[in-house]
């Protein structure tokens, strides 16, 4: 990306990608809630973004904007140096791991293209970022992954935690005291469908009763009991 973007577009462009991973159209007010800013800004910069040469968004006044594919590229490049910085700062620096998320947000809009290149191979080009979630290549390309929420697994179903949200130092800190960290396996025990709370049981560690808020941070892989029969 030879094109300098600001923080604040940049920030709308990784918002609008992550919220628009079903191939839906994102709405102003599901922007302005993430960003806690006013819809009549969000309003604003999606014109001006659709009207940029070439245009970042699409924009279809009622029905939301979709990323365009330099809008895609520049969202994919940010969720890159901020992926590759958390694990950078973990790695080389000893943050923990609730502690990099706030770094690498101020720190993705910022470096150049050589350095994030120089931390990648510090790293070892890393596919996997610090909390499970995939890196997007060099040439942006962010591999395709079959995980769906812990929130919809139900009695009798097992998985593998693959990736947890980055953003709430507390989630995490409660998560690793709990062993529920990405590769870690459980099973899910019971499920109470007036709270949705999720009773699941952690390989090698205690039972946790897990309530929607939770469980909707948490990525997993639906593991398939009958192959697991069959070793
Ligand atoms: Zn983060």
């Amino acid at each position: 990306m030879e094109r300098r973007l600001s923080d604040t577009v940049e920030n709308y462009l990784k918002v609008i990608y992550d919220l628009s991973s079903d191939n839906q159209r994102v709405g102003t007010g599901q922007i302005a809630e993430m960003l806690n800013v006013s819809p009549a800004s969000v309003t604003d910069m999606f014109q001006r973004l659709a009207s940029e040469d070439p245009p970042l968004l699409n924009y279809v006044k009622r029905q939301g904007v979709a990323l365009t594919e330099d809008g895609k590229k520049a969202a994919l490049e940010t969720i890159r140096h901020h992926r590759l910085l958390e694990l950078f700062l973990h790695e080389v620096l000893d943050y923990s791991w609730d502690q990099v998320h706030d770094e690498a947000d101020r720190l993705e809009h910022v470096i150049s293209e050589d350095f994030e290149e120089r931390v990648a191979a510090v790293l070892g080009n890393p596919q996997w970022g610090l909390h499970g979630k995939p890196i997007p290549s060099r040439n942006l390309v962010m591999p395709d992954l079959d995980t769906c929420y812990l929130r919809d697994l139900r009695p009798g179903q097992s998985g593998l935690v693959h990736s947890v949200n980055d953003d709430d130092p507390g989630l995490l800190r409660y998560l690793e005291t709990l062993g529920l960290v990405p590769g870690a396996s459980f099973e899910v025990i019971d499920f109470s469908p007036y709270d949705n709370n999720l009773h699941i049981r952690i390989k090698g560690e205690n039972d946790v009763v897990l309530g929607a808020s939770v469980t909707v941070q948490i990525r997993v892989e639906i593991l398939d009991l009958a192959v697991d029969k069959e070793r």
